[in-house]
């Protein structure tokens, strides 16, 4: 995936779909605490630069989960389709919770 090497950035996140069709988006984040990988059960420590992966359900509704970088590349990017980049601006966690509020036929495409 070398298409998306040091992304997502401040400026760029990643937006795909996994194989139950939930959205995924990939967003850089600043460890503010302690979180544990979903990937290698290892620690993240606080001030590392990671991924949160949030996801956005068809049917509504959204979780996250804080990936080491290189853990969300070797693991994670590889079992999403249809990754495309998109502006980190536009998948604030804020906004991303606002936009699983609805189920997915009723959401707006961008
Ligand atoms: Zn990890």
């Amino acid at each position: 995936m070398t298409e998306f090497e040091g992304l997502p950035d401040s400026r760029t996140s990643l937006r795909g779909l996994t194989e139950e069709g939930h959205e995924a988006w990939l967003i850089r984040g600043i460890a503010g605490k302690l979180y544990r990988c979903p990937g290698c059960h290892g620690e993240i420590s606080i001030g590392t630069d990671h991924v949160v992966v949030q996801y956005v359900r068809r049917a509504g509704g959204s979780d996250h989960h804080h990936w080491h970088r290189r853990c969300a590349e070797d693991l994670l990017v590889p079992e999403l389709r249809g990754i495309k980049p998109v502006r980190a601006a536009a998948s604030t966690r804020s906004r991303l919770e606002t936009r699983a509020r609805r189920p997915a036929g009723r959401r707006q495409r961008r």
